[in-house]
Order: structure tokens, then C-alpha cells, then sequence
């Protein structure tokens, strides 16, 4: 390609243009995170930038409706640096309509309030920053490196400089230890907020990340699927009030039915999760196997294809080999990604 582009992007920013403003991730010391591990940070200048958009415009023409800033932390760039690269992406692609960027809460919090508005003005339009918890041991645990402080002075930021916010949650991050303070204290931190959207994507120990070698030393016990939706319900059950959009959408998530509109659909949400919680044990394994076998992507997904008799005799087959649901399912979740 005659242009850079990053290895990754929010999962709803799927359709748009990737503009790779720096490289890789100035903190990577995520415990949980595989994404940039061993490549070095490196910032763009907005020469190279706007090289790489007149390169896009020529190969792909004016057909985008959003545009994303890739690598961790765009933000890191000079502001007027930064500004360059919007207007030259809104000069280039008058057809995009949304730009937005990940952006680490030290970053936003740093900045001062003028240049944030200065980008805004510039034409980016919102920021997705990666908060994954409200908790301090928890961030403090997976070495985020950043404070609850932080995250939501950050965030606050973002808001007051006029941008759109949208936070990632990680449910199941604190482990079996910290699951209920995880919970409670990231719904206060999202209360404390009160971003535009909240991204659920569940917590996996990936093989070669700091976060395994944590579970391998017995530090870090990961929580089952079902422990998991019992902490969503406890954070969810915490946002009473809070006026956000909730999406799952990311391909780690057992229930992508969870989203909605809150405070006006809280109440669907927890019924939802309660209703799976009642079922039979054997129908959430079946459920459970068929979604992270990846036979569906939803609860309806599995119900419309009717997979219950797939998924039984999937059970059946592990239970001959002696198999332990929990690891099949572990194994089956770590693959995902
Ligand atoms: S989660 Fe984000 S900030 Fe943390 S190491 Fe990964 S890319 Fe960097």
C-alpha cells in the first residue's frame, strides 16, 4: 500500500477511513492488551500524513462517511501538528462526516482546554478512550497507568471541550478478587462522567500478555462467562439514572443483545440478563459453546438458526472426552481475538 495503516480500530469503526497519525502505543504496558507489544512508539509528522490521505484520496476516492485517527493515542501529536492532518483530511474527503480517534485519558487530561477545542474546531468529532475500570486496584493491578482520577478528569475533558465520548469497559478485569469493586466503582466513574456511549468488550487473558503470566502465577483468576454477565449486572444495576448508550459490540461479548438507550432501557437490560441467568444450566453451556464456537453472534442469532441439538451433541462429545467446560470454554474465548 502506498499508505501506513494501524493494526486496529474500534469495532464501530469498521466502514471508516484508517488514517494512521502515529505509530503503535506510547504507554504499552496494558497487562491485558496484545495489540502493540514489542513495536516502539513513533510519531507522524503531519507531512507524512497528509502524503498518506493524498495517497488514500487517489486510490480510494471520496467514498467514506467516517474517518478514524489510528495508532493508542493520537492525541500525543503536537495540537497544531494534529490540526494540520484534520483540516487536510476534511480539505481531501468532504464526504466524511465523522472523524474521531482513540485518545488515552492522561492525554485529554493533560492538554489544555484550548487546544481540545482547537481540534474540535479542526474537525474531529469524537474520542474513544479505553477506561476499562473505575477501580484503582483494578488499574492499578493491569497497570493502565492511569488513575480512576484520571480517567474521568480526562474524560471530563473530552466532554467539556465539546467532543463525543465513547468509554470502553472491560468486564471480568479485576479477576474473581476485584469483580464486585470493579463493577461498583466503574458505574460511579461512568456516573461521574456521563460519556455519550459505553462500549462493553469482555476481559480474555490472551497468551503472551502480561495478564496470562498473572493467571499462570495464580495472581489473576479469570471470571466464567456467567460470573461475568453477574458483574455486568451489578455495573449495570450501579448506572441507575445515567443517561449514556450502552453497546455490545465487540466479538468477545456472550450477550450482544446488551445495548440500549439509559436510562430508558436499563431496566430491559437487567431483565435480559436476569431471564439468561434463570435458564437450566445445560441451556446456558449450550448457549455458552455455540457462542464462542462462534456458531451465532446473539442470542437470537442462536435461536433463528436453532442450534440447541448442534450445541447439545457438542456437549455430549466433550463430556465423552472428559473434557472441563470452563477450560473448553477459556480456550474457545482466547482464540477469539
Ligand atoms: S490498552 Fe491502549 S493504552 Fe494500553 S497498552 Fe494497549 S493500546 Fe496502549
Amino acid at each position: 500500500m502506498p499508505y501506513e495503516q494501524g493494526p486496529i480500530r474500534p469495532p464501530s469503526e469498521a466502514r471508516s477511513l484508517l488514517v494512521r497519525v502515529s505509530r503503535n502505543c506510547p504507554w504499552n504496558r496494558c497487562a491485558f492488551c496484545p495489540v502493540y507489544k514489542g513495536a516502539p512508539f513513533s510519531l507522524r509528522s503531519a507531512d507524512e500524513v497528509l502524503a498518506d490521505l493524498d495517497a488514500m484520496r487517489d486510490q480510494l476516492g471520496d467514498r467514506y462517511r467516517t474517518a478514524f485517527l489510528q495508532d493508542a493515542d493520537p492525541l500525543s501529536t503536537k495540537p497544531a501538528e494534529l490540526v494540520r492532518i484534520l483540516e487536510g483530511l476534511r480539505r481531501r474527503f468532504p464526504s466524511v462526516q465523522r472523524v474521531t480517534a482513540y485518545a488515552r485519558s492522561r492525554s485529554l487530561a493533560r492538554l489544555p482546554r484550548e487546544d481540545l477545542e482547537g481540534l474540535k474546531a479542526a474537525g474531529l468529532d469524537r474520542v474513544h478512550v479505553g477506561l476499562e475500570s473505575g477501580c484503582d486496584a483494578v488499574l492499578g493491578l493491569v497497570s493502565k497507568g492511569v488513575s480512576r482520577e484520571q480517567q474521568i478528569r480526562g474524560c471530563r475533558e473530552a466532554l467539556q471541550a465539546g467532543l463525543e465520548l465513547s468509554v470502553y469497559v472491560m468486564p471480568g478485569l479485576g479477576g474473581v478478587e476485584l469483580s464486585r469493586a470493579h463493577a461498583e466503582d466503574t458505574a460511579t466513574a461512568i456516573a461521574a462522567i456521563g460519556p455519550h456511549f459505553v462500549r462493553l468488550r469482555t476481559t480474555v487473558a490472551m497468551p503472551g500478555t502480561p495478564l496470562h503470566t498473572l493467571q499462570e502465577q495464580g495472581c489473576w483468576r479469570p471470571l466464567s462467562d456467567l460470573a461475568t454477565l453477574g458483574e455486568l449486572r451489578r455495573f449495570l444495576a450501579g448506572l441507575a439514572g445515567v443517561h449514556t448508550r450502552l453497546e455490545s459490540d465487540h466479538v468477545l461479548n456472550l450477550l450482544m443483545e446488551l445495548r440500549g438507550d439509559l436510562p430508558r432501557e436499563l431496566s430491559d437490560l437487567l431483565a435480559l440478563i436476569d431471564g439468561f441467568l434463570a435458564w437450566p444450566l445445560r441451556r446456558q453451556q449450550r448457549y455458552a459453546i455455540a457462542r464462542r464456537a462462534g456458531w451465532c453472534m446473539s442470542l437470537t442469532h442462536y435461536e433463528h438458526l436453532g442450534l440447541e441439538g448442534q450445541a447439545e451433541e457438542a456437549l455430549l462429545d466433550l463430556e465423552t472426552q472428559g473434557r472441563d467446560m470452563e477450560d473448553v470454554l477459556a480456550q474457545l474465548r482466547a482464540r477469539t481475538m
